[in-house]
């Protein structure tokens, strides 16, 4: 075995090998893969390997269709057969609001230019011989790209290709410690011996926890039970050798499909099951959970109505394996929080799929330092060490697992592991109506029951029972003054001599001046947007920055890179650890009788920043505001939560104080068309793109990103970043929804919503979006509402207080 290696890869899986295999053929072959056992002895062994490229985002398509791609032509590039059938499948739908659900997926799918489409039940009967779908069964989703594989030999093949290019792989060997070198590179102690990598890669699947604690990490990681059927040989199968689709149906939970002559069934139509709780097994190699019968019984029984064939053959076997799962179902894949050339790809429900896509993102990171998509749902960094601990993703993940196929309504929440993480005012908000969410670990306020508004716990795509309560939080926050405990906020300190010089260089934006706040971005070298902050310099070397609650971690790690040697320090996080928005017109003459410093629009105008004393409490004032009204941002300890919340709300009446929640906030940034991060930013677009260039200092002479940007302001823009108004009432446009114009899909939706402040009764339905074509106000497109084209004026932004004047007020 080698004793040196550029990246060391721990774990045989699929994903293991695929990110060899990736790696080789990016020129990277000074690599070894570690296997404690044979390739493929941990999950892959036993899995399905279908291969869907169904989803329910973006990513999702982009991953299973880079999967199948990569698959159907690999047995050839790398000269050893593999079983790959491409069969195609259709999901039934057995109520209407799937039929909704389903032709927003074919929007999604038009969108990224696949072929998903409706089907109708007598066109599922046609596909399928053994097929019939009833009386129950209204329609469904027809994906002409799935196909399965068998995992082993894909896994082989994969590694071949690797070995092949000058990979080597070491089986039977146990990683059993890392530690970092202090030249920084890392030593992997395995049972035969040590090997110094500059890079390591931890894809142990479901023993990712355990690799993951070598390196001082507690990953999110838990192992449940999966399972399915295979049947016997049925003779009708035997004298038929033809493919057809595989069946998955969401509502009764099951998936199904040829396996030689018989049938494989496999089920998420139960609770679910974590296994070892009290601690993993040292291995578990080609080993399988006790068979589950019962779980499985009453899916086949609803089964058979559809397929009754079923009925005719016996059981050959179960197969019910151990599968990862993080606590939002979806894989850690990416770079490790805090530890350079470490990277984290393990905790992958669909793996056999999902590996082929992971590969090319991690090869991308360590050949070229960013990737080509946003994975950021993918980025472990997504959780935070607090609050996704162990218990959490043992309760969330099972409550997913039960929730595998359920509708996923844009505002599902979960109920498992809550709460976790409170503010001090989470049993006042409580006893106010609140109705909470959990953000990052936070239980935040989405909205506030009212007398006549009562959570019905009702969930849809339209007509959800709080809209009349979000719609008047909103418009009192338009007339009066509202307040909301932002728990959660993301806070960055910076300070020391070389603060302004590390900052400058970092972002795209010429730093404030001392008592002024800006909103910058960073750029990736590509010139993509790799996040945002609103900084806030409090002294000449001091400054605070606030950004996305869910970009903690990444963002902390990215500005790390950056790091000179002395003369700054970059903290995560803040003393002054809570937050409340203090906003609206009348937040001037609410806050000012509580401190004895000048609110007014002299002394703190937009964009400046105080220390102030309130309520006699020190904190931190930013004159922002994120819903576009005249209002304050005030950072303050979390122990002094309470005693300024009461004190502004002791004289809340007199100017109509409201509290509002996170529906109302989103709502309102909407209408002021503020870039949401993850939805209306992020690296797949230029700052062109995205209509931010003037966020831009082109006089400085350096930043990170400065020379793409220079190039890209010389050249066409790929995208446009545009506002739209929907006509008339409806469900709101969802995120990707396809944006056309004579039958070509010229676009798509980043984030869709209603305003309560430009329009009175149910509001305005609003959307941004990315197009590829430019536009002028007035120009008319029709965006896709769950399959439904509505016709949507393209509408100069913001869409509320064009002017800033109320911000400014
Ligand atoms: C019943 C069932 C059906 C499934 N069906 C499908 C499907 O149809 N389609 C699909 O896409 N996915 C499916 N999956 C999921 C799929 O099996 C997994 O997502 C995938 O196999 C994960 O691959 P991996 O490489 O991450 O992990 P694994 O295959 O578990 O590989 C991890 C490897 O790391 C090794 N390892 C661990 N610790 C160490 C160490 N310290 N030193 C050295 N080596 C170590 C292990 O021995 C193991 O070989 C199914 C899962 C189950 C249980």
């Amino acid at each position: 075995m080698k004793t040196h290696a550029k990246v060391v890869i721990i774990g045989g899986g699929i994903v293991g090998v695929s990110t060899l295999y990736h790696l080789a053929r990016a020129g990277v072959t000074d690599t070894l893969l570690v296997e404690k056992n044979e390739l493929t002895s941990g999950s892959t062994w036993h899995a399905a390997g279908n291969i869907p490229t169904y989803a329910n985002s973006w990513g999702g398509m982009r991953a299973g269709n880079y999967a199948w791609r990569l698959y159907k032509d690999l047995a050839e590039e790398v000269d050893y057969p593999i079983t790959y059938r491409h069969t195609g499948a259709f999901w039934p739908a057995h109520t209407p609001e799937r039929m909704e659900f389903f032709r927003h997926l074919t929007g999604i799918s038009k969108g990224l230019g696949y072929d998903m489409a409706m089907v109708s039940p007598a066109e599922m009967d046609a596909m399928h011989p053994y097929f019939t779908s009833g009386d129950s069964i209204r329609g469904g989703i027809y994906d002409p790209y799935e196909g399965d594989v068998d995992p082993s030999q894909l896994t082989q093949a994969l590694a071949k290709g690797a070995r092949d290019l000058g990979a080597q792989i070491a089986r039977f060997t146990t990683v059993t410690g890392i530690t970092r070198t202090p030249s920084g590179e890392w030593d992997v102690a395995t049972d035969k011996g040590n090997v110094r990598a500059e890079i390591v890669i931890n894809a142990a699947g479901y023993f990712g926890r355990k690799v993951g604690e070598m390196v001082g990490q507690k990953l999110p990681v838990v192992t449940l039970e999966h399972q399915y059927l295979v049947t016997e040989s049925l003779p009708e199968l035997a004298a038929n050798p033809e493919n057809f689709p595989l069946v998955r149906d969401p509502d009764i939970m099951y998936y199904l499909r040829r396996e030689r002559n018989g049938f494989l069934l496999g089920s998420y139509g139960h609770a679910g099951r974590p296994a070892w709780l009290d601690g993993m097994p040292d291995c578990f190699a080609n080993q399988l959970y006790p068979d589950s019968v019962d779980d499985i019984a009453e899916v086949l029984d609803a089964a058979l109505t559809h397929v009754p064939i079923l009925g005719e053959a016996g059981v050959g076997r179960f197969v019910n394996g151990p599968i990862p799962y993080s606590p939002d179902g979806a894989p850690l894949c990416g770079p490790a929080f805090g530890l350079p050339n470490f990277y984290h790809a393990c905790a992958f429900p669909v793996g056999v799929t999902h590996s082929a896509a992971a590969a090319k993102t991690l090869t991308e990171w360590i050949t070229e330092g960013e990737t080509e998509w946003d994975m950021s749902m993918w980025d472990p960094r997504r959780f935070g060490e607090i609050w996704a601990t162990f218990d959490y993703t043992v309760a969330r993940s099972s409550e997913l697992y039960e929730n595998q196929y359920a509708i996923p309504y844009p505002h599902r929440m979960w109920h498992a592991a809550r709460p976790v993480q409170t503010t001090p005012l989470y049993e006042r908000l409580k006893s106010k109506g609140a109705v909470f969410g959990q953000i990052a670990g936070w239980e935040r306020a989405f909205w506030f029951e009212t007398e006549a508004v009562r959570n019905d716990n009702v969930l849809s795509f339209h007509d959800e029972c709080w809209e009349p309560a979000v719609a008047a939080e909103c418009r009192a926050v338009r007339d009066h003054v509202g307040i909301m405990d932002h728990g959660g906020f993301t806070r960055f300190e910076v300070e020391g001599p070389g603060a302004t010089e590390f900052l400058n260089r970092v972002f795209c934006g010429a730093m404030p001046a001392i008592g002024r706040v800006k909103l910058s971005y960073m750029l990736t070298p590509r010139g993509k947007i790799w996040s945002e902050a609103t900084i806030a310099r409090l002294d000449e070397n001091r400054y605070l920055l606030c950004g996305p609650t869910l970009a903690d971690k990444r963002d902390h790690d990215w500005m790390m890179r950056f790091m000179p040697e002395s003369g700054v320090t970059l903290r995560r996080g803040s003393e002054f650890n809570a937050a409340l928005l203090v906003m609206g017109p009348k937040s001037r003459a609410l806050l000012q009788p509580l401190t004895d410093a000048d609110l007014s629009v002299e002394s703190a105008s937009w964009m400046s920043v105080r220390e102030i004393t309130l309520a006699g409490v020190e904190m931190i004032a930013l004159r922002v505001s994120y819903v576009g009204e005249l209002g304050w941002e005030l950072h303050l300890r979390d122990a002094d939560l309470v005693t300024v919340y009461e004190a502004i709300s002791a004289g809340g009446a007199e100017h109509g104080l409201v509290d509002f929640g996170s529906y109302a906030l989103n709502a309102m940034r909407l209408e002021k068309a503020y870039h949401g991060w993850g939805s209306d930013f992020g690296i797949e677009y230029t700052m062109f793109d995205a209509g931010l260039d003037r966020f831009v200092s082109r006089k400085k002479a350096d930043f990170i990103g400065r020379e793409a940007f220079l190039a890209h302001a010389e050249q066409e823009k790929s995208y446009h970043f545009t506002g739209f108004k929907l006509l008339g009432a409806g469900a709101d446009a969802l995120p990707s929804s396809p944006i056309c114009r004579d039958g070509e899909t010229l676009g798509y939706v980043s984030s869709g919503g209603s305003g309560f402040r430009i329009a009175e009764g149910s509001g305005q339905r609003l959307a941004l979006g990315y197009l590829s074509i430019p536009t002028t106000p007035g120009d008319v497109f029709e965006i896709e509402v769950l399959g439904e084209p509505v016709r949507a004026i393209v509408t100069a932004t913001p869409f509320y207080d064009p002017e800033n004047a109320r911000l400014k007020g």
